[in-house]
């Protein structure tokens, strides 16, 4: 009688050791989500170059995967390499074929959000092309480094493995895409690269960070504000960006109208202001249906229609130029660009892309 109770107390005790032993795992694969990571280059995928000791870039989309610890247990991995250039190299054009890309994957049920690895020196304006046009809801991470691969502590994976938490996380929705690096979150509209060597090179200016990633934990402080959504055109229309001086005559405002730009974007002085000269080449360029977007090389506040002398922001405003807010004069052209192709020249449809 004892023998046979004890042996079946035992063969429960085992049963539940072995279900749990095989279970355990499996139920943890099953819950783990699926995150896409498309890798473009930048350093993050640079090493030292040993002839000419400079960096290059040399790191697939597979290896960058594998030089993150830890990163199988946040998420399952979905990889496809875009493409391995330094980001200096990056168009429109290509921002484009990468937001359709992004976009295609995320059309996945299973894919719950998307990781973009990108170079840091345009990586505030291809951020902002997909946040104007990516269809999808679901989070996107634009994420970098500014170590290389082959530097004694890369900065890239950490980035990596926090990018992909923060495109797995709850936290993060609605913020659409952002640019995450060295744990700080910024909006795709308001992130500027601000130090050309230290790792933390990007802040989000007045309106500050969106959130910031500890211990695997994504903290929310804001909303991504002033988000708007434009269709890709088949085509990209010609847009110019060019930034005023002291004693410019306006013959480089002239020679873009002349070289066939459809738009153009004049980073201005102070609270968006130009001289006498550039403000007679912008009316040049106004007359001949080509608009103009003005922004200003000032970091806080943008363009206000302060200033009523010849080039003042009041006057530029009166003759036809649209002020760009505090949007940087890149970000201002990929815009216009966009913009170009829904409103044509129509000043007023053109107006309401740019008003804060
Ligand atoms: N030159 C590099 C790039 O933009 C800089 C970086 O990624 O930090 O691709």
């Amino acid at each position: 009688m004892k023998h046979s109770k004890f042996s079946g107390v035992l063969s429960c005790l085992a049963f539940f050791l072995l279900a749990s032993f095989i279970m355990a795992p499996l139920a943890l694969c099953a819950e783990l989500p699926t995150v896409a990571i498309v890798t473009t280059g930048g350093t993050i995928a640079e090493k030292t170059d040993p002839t000419t000791g400079g960096a290059v870039p040399a790191v697939s989309g597979e290896d960058l995967l594998a030089a993150v610890p830890g990163l199988a247990k946040v998420a399952k991995i979905k990889v496809v390499e875009f493409s391995n250039i330094d980001s200096s190299q990056m168009t429109p054009e290509m921002w484009a074929k990468l937001s359709v890309t992004v976009d295609g994957l995320l059309a996945d049920p299973a894919i719950v959000g998307a990781v973009v690895t990108h170079g840091t020196d345009t990586m505030a304006e291809g951020a902002y092309f997909l946040d104007l046009t990516l269809k999808s809801e679901k989070p996107v991470v634009f994420v970098g480094a500014m170590r290389d691969a082959s530097d004694v502590s890369p900065d890239g994976p950490a980035n990596i493995l926090n990018a992909v938490i923060q495109a797995a996380s709850d936290e993060a929705r609605g913020w659409g895409v952002t640019v995450t690096l060295n744990e700080y979150i910024n909006s795709a509209r308001n992130v500027r690269k601000t130090n050309s060597t230290n790792v933390q090179t990007f802040d989000s200016g007045e309106q500050g960070y969106l959130g910031y990633i500890a211990m695997g934990k994504v903290l929310r402080y804001n909303d991504a504000l002033g988000r708007q959504k434009l269709p890709i055109p088949a085509a990209l229309p010609k847009v110019a960006l060019l930034a005023t001086f002291a004693g410019d005559d306006g013959a480089f405002v002239r020679n873009a109208v002349d070289q066939g730009a459809q738009g153009i974007v004049i980073e201005g002085v102070g609270a968006g202001n130009v001289n006498a000269e550039v403000y007679k080449a912008v009316q040049y360029a106004l007359e001949k249906g080509i608009a103009v977007v003005i922004t200003t090389r000032v970091y806080y506040s943008g363009v206000w229609p302060i200033y009523g002398d010849q080039g003042g922001g009041a006057t530029l405003e009166k003759a036809g130029a649209i002020l760009g807010g505090d949007l940087t004069g890149p970000k201002a052209r990929l815009l216009l660009m966009l913009a170009l192709a829904q409103a044509k020249n129509d000043l007023a449809g053109l107006k309401k892309y740019f008003t804060r």
